[in-house]
C-alpha cells in the first residue's frame, strides 16, 4: 500500500538486520518465504506491531511469517480452493451460493498477505510453492466488471445483500469503490452492502476521518439509511494485538459516524486458540466499536496445516465465552464446509468419527441430505491412524460408501 511496505526479501533481510534478528532465525523466516503459498507483502504498520523481542511468539509475525519449521504437510483431504470457490461463481470473480446473497470479489491483491489465507490459491502474485489460479481476468477493467455485476442484480432481484470482498476493498482507488456504491445504491432489490477489508490492521490511517475512503463510506451509509438500506463494513481481526490504538481510532470514528463494523476471525492453532486470548479480543473489539461476528475454523486449504485447530477447540472455546458477554456480543463459532457445503455452526454436524477425525455437516438449504466433510489435522489422531490417512485417497473408501455422493473431495484440484 504506503510506499514502504516490504515487498521482497532484501527489504526484509534489511528490516531484520535493523531489527537484530540473529542469522538462524533470519534463515527460518527467509526459508518459511519459500514454502509460503501468499506472496511477501507487509506494511510497516504490521511490521511495528510484532514483538521483534520475543518472535517465536508473537502472534502477528506468525500469521504473516511463517517459520519454515512451522509448516506441517497438508492433510490428504485438504485442497488448493477447498470452498469450491470457482465452481460456484456465476460469472468472473462473483459467486453466488446462497439464494440472497452475493459475494463479489473487488480484487486480487491485498496491503499485506496473510499466510492462512483461504483464497491463497487466486490472491496476490505467484508464489515459489503456488501458481495462482485467477477468478477474474486482469484486462477486464474494474467498471466492466461493476457493470456487470449491475447486469447480474438487475437479473437476480431476490439478492438483497452483496458482500465486496476480494482480496481486500482498500487496494482498489476510492472513486472506483464511490462509482460501485452508487451503482448498488441504485439497485432496488438489495437492502445491505457490505465491504469486506483487513486494512483496519494493514494500514488504518486509510479509514481515519478526512480519508477519502473514509469520507465515502460515511456518504454512502448514510444516504443508504435514509432508504431504509445499511452499508457495513466486515473487518478481520485474529488477536487483541493487532487493535492499535490507529485501528482503535478509525473504527470508533466510523461507529460514531453510524457505520457498523462486524468482525471475522479466523482461528489459528497457537496464535489465538485460547479462550482467554479469544475473550481479550472480543473485549478489544467491543471498546474499538466492533461487533463480534464470526470466529471461522481454519479451511482445508493446502499448506496451510500448522495453523489449523480440531474442530473440538473451536466448539470448546465457543463454549466458555458463552455467558461471558451479552449474547449478542458474541461471535458465531463457524465451519465453511469443503466443498462448497456452506457456512454451518461447529455445532450442527450430522456425523463424526473420532478415530479419524471425520465431522459431516448437512447443509439442507444449499443441498438437502448430502453430507460434507470436515477433517481434523492428522497431529490431533493417533499414529495408527495418522499412517492410514497416507494411504486413503477418498472418505468414502473408509465407509465403503457408494463414491457417487461422497468422493467430491477428491476430484476438485486447481489445473
Ligand atoms: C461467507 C459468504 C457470504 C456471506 O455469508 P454471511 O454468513 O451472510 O456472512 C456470501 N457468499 C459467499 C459465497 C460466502 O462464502
Ligand atoms: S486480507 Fe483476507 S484476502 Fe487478503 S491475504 Fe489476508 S485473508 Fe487473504
Amino acid at each position: 500500500m504506503t510506499n514502504s511496505s516490504i515487498t521482497n526479501i532484501e527489504q526484509l533481510s534489511d528490516y531484520l538486520n535493523s531489527q537484530k534478528i540473529d542469522s538462524e532465525l533470519k534463515a527460518e523466516i527467509i526459508g518459511g518465504i519459500q514454502r509460503n503459498s501468499m506472496a511477501l507483502r507487509l506494511t510497516q504498520h504490521v511490521l511495528k506491531l510484532i514483538n521483534w523481542r520475543n518472535i517465536l511468539e508473537d502472534p502477528i509475525r506468525k500469521q504473516f511469517l511463517p517459520l519454515h519449521s512451522e509448516y506441517l504437510e497438508s492433510h490428504p483431504q485438504s485442497r488448493k480452493d477447498s470452498l469450491w470457490e470457482r465452481e460456484s461463481q456465476s460469472q468472473d470473480g462473483l459467486i453466488h451460493r446462497y439464494p440472497n446473497k452475493l459475494l463479489f470479489l473487488v480484487s486480487n491483491s491485498c496491503p499485506a498477505y496473510c499466510s492462512f489465507c483461504t483464497r491463497s490459491y487466486s490472491v496476490g502474485p505467484n508464489t515459489h510453492s503456488l501458481k495462482k489460479y485467477r477468478l477474474f481476468s486482469s484486462n477486464k477493467s474494474f467498471q466492466s466488471r461493476c457493470d456487470d455485476l449491475r447486469k447480474y442484480l438487475r437479473n437476480n432481484i431476490h439478492v438483497t445483500d452483496v458482500l465486496l470482498s476480494g482480496g481486500d476493498i482498500a487496494s482498489i482507488d476510492p472513486r472506483f469503490i464511490d462509482e460501485l456504491l452508487n451503482d448498488l445504491s441504485a439497485v432496488q432489490s438489495l437492502r445491505t452492502i457490505r465491504l469486506a477489508t483487513r486494512t483496519l490492521l494493514f494500514d488504518p490511517s486509510l479509514f481515519l476521518p478526512d480519508t477519502p475512503l473514509f469520507k465515502i463510506i460515511i456518504k454512502h451509509s448514510q444516504k443508504l439509511k435514509k432508504k431504509n438500506k445499511e452499508l457495513s463494513i466486515q473487518s478481520h481481526f485474529n488477536h487483541a494485538n493487532e487493535i492499535s490504538p490507529e485501528s482503535k481510532e478509525a473504527s470508533l470514528a466510523l461507529w460514531h459516524s453510524g457505520v457498523i463494523i462486524r468482525n471475522q476471525t479466523v482461528l489459528l492453532d497457537g496464535i489465538n486458540s485460547k479462550d482467554d486470548l479469544q475473550k481479550e479480543l472480543i473485549q478489544n473489539l467491543l471498546d474499538s466499536g466492533i461487533q463480534p461476528y464470526y470466529v471461522y475454523q481454519m479451511d482445508m486449504v493446502d499448506n496451510t496445516e500448522h495453523f489449523r485447530t480440531s474442530l473440538s477447540t473451536a466448539i470448546s472455546i465457543s463454549k466458555s465465552l458463552t455467558g461471558a458477554f451479552p449474547g449478542f456480543q458474541l461471535p458465531r463459532f463457524i465451519v465453511d464446509l469443503p466443498c462448497g457445503g456452506g457456512k454451518r455452526s461447529v455445532y450442527e454436524y450430522d456425523f463424526h468419527d473420532k478415530k479419524y477425525g471425520i465431522y459431516g455437516f448437512k447443509s439442507p438449504l444449499l443441498s438437502g441430505d448430502k453430507l460434507y466433510y470436515y477433517c481434523d489435522p492428522l497431529r490431533y489422531l493417533s499414529p495408527c491412524i495418522q499412517e492410514k490417512w497416507k494411504y486413503i485417497r477418498c472418505i468414502s473408501e473408509i465407509y465403503d460408501l457408494p463414491s457417487d455422493n461422497h468422493d467430491d473431495m477428491t476430484i476438485s484440484e486447481v489445473s
